[in-house]
């Protein structure tokens, strides 16, 4: 699957296999009895200003926009039909604080026709209001931002981490209802310069689709948003500058179908497509409704999980690992990776001893052996300062190659998220 020589001078390489063929119709998961919603908003059930709309009893529909604050436009989309039964805070790993809606499923689906009424002529302010979490989780807000002057999109025919094949799967079986997708992306956006970025073995056999099509080396990590800007678009992205900032959206391929696909038919799309990657290595496409639990995917594909056995959510580089079979399915969920508790690999607390394999893989060139020092004691502002934290671009190669097993890339992502939460704060309070 990938090849990983290990010479002294030489830079490991990993290589994914790309789908070369049309992948066998995704396994579908039945729906689930309950599933769950997390809109990226604290609860706060108590406060006054900002009162909570949606009610535990409340009847939704499949489809349903449901907003959850009086005064702040967070809403989800009910991905089926029943009856809020709870809602909860909860927060992710890195304390990201979100309210959760668990909605109970009835026997009897019906489909809610508020997008329908929009009207089939697509337009951003729609998209807006209706698709900013269907499958595959398009940034649709970026367009609409005075401060970002968008006028390029790349949609990603490619996987952005290793032994994920979801965006693959979606140019290789659903191309014509991309190809729509991309007309609409053009009425909405009015952003006329489309790129389909797909694998160097895929390139051939594309009749005209309304974009260019470009070809992205398999060697991890080319297919990160940032190298696709450098070796396609021939930008470099200054550190604490995003695509955007440079006027390039980075849009999913799932995306892009789920967008066309819900102003063809009316109807909000709720299945998230998934690569599950099992334990002996196999990877199939699976279908879930968004927030369904992780435990009945498991179930209708046949994992069976033991104590301490590993679940991951997203790539073999950049995937966090989840506590809980109740974690649901969200709109950017794009791979579930099991790993048997024999096949781990774990961190150690064993100290750098500045072998350089970090520095020799980084593709940015950061000084990692030094960087760690820093995240290690937790100076986060002299690791921004001093050795380029904010370039980098989070691939997770030099976890992958250190010797002394360190989290290096934990850190760094915990040092990001905290230094922006910082200075978050002291710009609020300014
Ligand atoms: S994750 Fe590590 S190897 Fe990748 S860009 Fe960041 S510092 Fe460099
Ligand atoms: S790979 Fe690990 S041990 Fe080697 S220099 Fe980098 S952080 Fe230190």
């Amino acid at each position: 699957m990938f090849k990983r020589p290990f010479f002294v001078c030489k830079k490991p390489c990993l290589e994914d296999q790309s789908l070369t063929a049309i992948t066998p119709e995704p396994e579908t998961t039945p729906l689930p009895s309950t599933i769950t919603l997390y809109c990226p908003k604290a609860f706060d059930p108590h406060d006054q200003q900002d009162p909570i709309l949606l009610k535990t009893g409340e009847r939704v529909k499949t489809g349903q926009k449901l907003p959850i604050y009086k005064n702040r436009d967070a809403y989800v989309i009910s991905t089926v039909t029943g009856t809020v039964s709870s809602i909860s805070s909860y927060k992710d790993d890195f304390g990201h604080a979100y309210t959760a809606i668990s909605i109970d499923g009835a026997e009897t689906e019906e489909i809610d026709g508020q997008f329908a009424e929009c009207g089939p002529e697509p337009s951003l302010e729609t998209a807006m209001d209706f698709l900013a979490l269907v499958p595959g989780k398009p940034p649709l807000n970026v367009f609409s931002d005075p401060e970002k002057s968008i006028d390029t999109i790349v949609i990603c025919g490619v996987d952005s981490d290793l032994l994920v094949t979801t965006n693959q799967h979606f140019v290789k079986s659903k191309i014509d209802i991309i190809k729509n997708g991309i007309q609409i992306l053009k009425k909405i956006t009015g952003v006329e310069r489309i790129i389909l970025a797909v694998p160097q073995e895929g390139l051939q056999g594309f009749s005209p689709i309304g974009a260019e099509v470009k070809a992205v080396d398999t060697v991890y990590p080319a297919s990160l948003p940032p190298m696709i800007m450098k070796d396609i678009l021939g930008q470099v992205v200054p550190a604490e500058k995003s695509c955007e900032d440079m006027g390039v959206c980075f849009l999913n391929a799932e995306a892009v179908a789920s967008i066309a696909s819900a102003f063809e038919e009316g109807q909000i799309p709720v299945k998230k497509m998934l690569t599950l990657i099992k334990k002996d290595g196999s990877r199939s496409m699976v279908s879930a409704r968004i927030g369904t639990p992780l435990r009945e995917i498991f179930k209708a594909c046949n994992v069976t999980l033991r104590d301490e056995d590993r679940i991951i959510i997203g790539g073999l580089m950049t995937g966090s690992a989840v506590y809980s079979e109740d974690h649901p399915v969200q709109p950017d969920t794009d791979a579930i990776i099991v790993q048997d508790r024999e096949d781990l690999s774990l961190v150690s607390d064993y100290p750098c001893i500045n072998c350089g394999e970090c520095v020799r893989i980084c593709p940015v060139k950061i000084p990692v052996n030094m960087l760690v020092r820093f995240l290690e004691a937790g100076e986060f502002e002299e690791a921004a300062d001093q050795y380029d934290l904010f370039a980098c671009i989070e691939c997770g190669l030099c976890s992958f190659v250190c010797v002394s097993r360190m989290p290096i890339f934990q850190y760094i992502r915990l040092a990001k998220t905290e230094l922006v939460r910082l200075r978050t704060a002291e710009a609020n309070n300014a």
